[in-house]
Parts: C-alpha cells; sequence; structure tokens
C-alpha cells in the first residue's frame, strides 16, 4: 500500500505537466508576493486570477535573474486597440505598481473593449533596491534605442542633466536586459497605444498628434513633459508613431479608492480610442 502510494506520487511528480503546473504556481505566488508589497486599495481575490494567468516574455530577466512578467487580456471591439501598461521602469515609484495591480485586478472582472497588457515590474532589481534604475546603475528611461542614441543620450546627460546618476543612460542603445525585455514586447504585441505610470510630478503628458479634447481627470493636469534621446516616448511616438502617454502620479494618495484607479484606466482607454479614430481618418 505505501510503496504504491509512493510511486504514484513520484510518476506524478516527474511527468512534464506536473512540472509544469509547479512553474506556473511559482510564478503566481511571485506575482502577488510582489504586487501585494505595494500601498492602496486590493481587490484580492481579481488579484489572486489575474497573477494566475501572468506569463514571462522570452529573455525577460532582470540583470539579477528577476523575472519581469506580464498580463494579457483580449478585448471584446471587433478591431480591438491594442494597449500596453507598465509601471514601475523606475525602481523607486512606488505608487506606480498600485495602478499596474489595480488595473490587471479589474480586467480580469471585465469585458473590455481594448485589449490589455499590463506589465506591472518592470524594473524588479531597482524595485527590490528602491531605486530609480536597475542593478547596474541604469535609467532604463534612457536606455531605449533611439534613433539619435549615438552620442546624443551621454551628451545630453553630461550636458543637460550634469552627469545626474539617476538618469544615467547606459554605455550604449538598449545595453540592459529589461530594456531588451520592453522592446521585445513591443514586438510580440505590437501596441498602438502605450501607458507609462510613473511618480512623482502629478501630470498627465502626452507624446503623441494633438488630439481635441483631452478627458479632464482631476488631480493631474495635462502638461508636456518633452522627451529626451533614450527615452520611450522619444521611441515609440517620435521614431515609430506609437503614442505614449505618460501619467505622473504625485504619490499614493492621489488614488485611494479603486473606483479611481478604474476612471484613470477609462481615461486612459479613451484617449487610446481618440487616437484610433484620428488614425483612421488619415487613412
Ligand atoms: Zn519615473
Amino acid at each position: 500500500m505505501f510503496l504504491s502510494s509512493l510511486w504514484v506520487i513520484l510518476s506524478l511528480s516527474s511527468s512534464p505537466s506536473m512540472a509544469n503546473q509547479i512553474q506556473e504556481k511559482s510564478l503566481a505566488d511571485l506575482c502577488q508576493e510582489e504586487l501585494k508589497k505595494f500601498p492602496g486599495p486590493i481587490d484580492k481575490k481579481a488579484l489572486s486570477s489575474a497573477c494566475e494567468k501572468v506569463k514571462v516574455l522570452k529573455g525577460c530577466q532582470s540583470v539579477e535573474g528577476r523575472k519581469i512578467f506580464h498580463y494579457d487580456k483580449i478585448g471584446t471591439s471587433s478591431r480591438p486597440q491594442r494597449i500596453l501598461a507598465k509601471s514601475l521602469i523606475h525602481g523607486d515609484e512606488t505608487p506606480a505598481g498600485a495602478v499596474g495591480r489595480a488595473w490587471m485586478a479589474r480586467l480580469e472582472n471585465i469585458s473590455p473593449r481594448n485589449s490589455w497588457r499590463v506589465i506591472p515590474i518592470a524594473n524588479p532589481d531597482g524595485e527590490l533596491r528602491k531605486t530609480r534604475y536597475n542593478s547596474r546603475g541604469v535609467d532604463l528611461n534612457r536606455n531605449f534605442p533611439t534613433d539619435d542614441w549615438g552620442d546624443a543620450a551621454l551628451n545630453y546627460w553630461k550636458k543637460r542633466q550634469k552627469s545626474d546618476p539617476r538618469r544615467y543612460p547606459g554605455n550604449g542603445p538598449a545595453s540592459e536586459p529589461e530594456t531588451q525585455c520592453l522592446v521585445n514586447h513591443f514586438k510580440d504585441f505590437k501596441p498602438d497605444f502605450i501607458i507609462s505610470i510613473h511618480t512623482p510630478l502629478g501630470v498627465l503628458d502626452f507624446d503623441g498628434p494633438k488630439l481635441k479634447n483631452l478627458p479632464h481627470f482631476s488631480p493631474l493636469p495635462w502638461i508636456s513633459l518633452g522627451n529626451f534621446p533614450g527615452s520611450l516616448g522619444r521611441y515609440m511616438w517620435r521614431d515609430r508613431q506609437v503614442p505614449v502617454l505618460t501619467i505622473e502620479l504625485k504619490g499614493e494618495k492621489d488614488l485611494k479608492t479603486l473606483e479611481e484607479f478604474d476612471r484613470l484606466q477609462d481615461i486612459s482607454g479613451t484617449v487610446a480610442l481618440q487616437w484610433n479614430r484620428l488614425k483612421e481618418k488619415n487613412n
């Protein structure tokens, strides 16, 4: 009796399907453990369900080998916009992670018009250390391989940013595995629209075409921050005509209830649809 039970246990644990289950389970656990650390309200049941579905795109690991996971939800519209949202490219902007988390959890509960991909922790090593940059001291939002990266990124950093170590663009374009991971996501998911969530400037910024009637979201006014050599806005909008909406929270007190997170997501989706209408008009 004992021997036969042991045989069942051993044979189950060595089957490939069991191995996959164990692997997926640990990714779900990692997702929950990481995302629960952020401040703000949580729909625990929906988050747990969303974390069961997260995946890791090939090569999406940090310098120190931490997994950069993502969550996908397919839209119901006949021609859904493909929206990629990411938070915590700057590891010390903890409240931004609460937005990625809330949107993932909400997408579990709704049938969205648009297709969404959410990458809640784009810089896991920085998030662990509470640093803006990754574990090699590179500001990933200056490391995107923009057409002008060449000398421009380092020159801009030295002259305009006075070699501020918080904004070091790296030794070369896309030198960092975290940047390469995001570039691979752009190739894999082919977003029509990108949302990048940050703190602490307290504004909404749009790298994209002039849109009329941008939706109002108190307490974050629309202000153009411009873009830089190696930044996401320059890489995706200026070089590739995929608009980037940057959400800069002031801090965790901007959004207190899940409804406010929902509203911010709906406003972002509305801007994506405005862009789509403009694109269709011009085609
Ligand atoms: Zn930031």
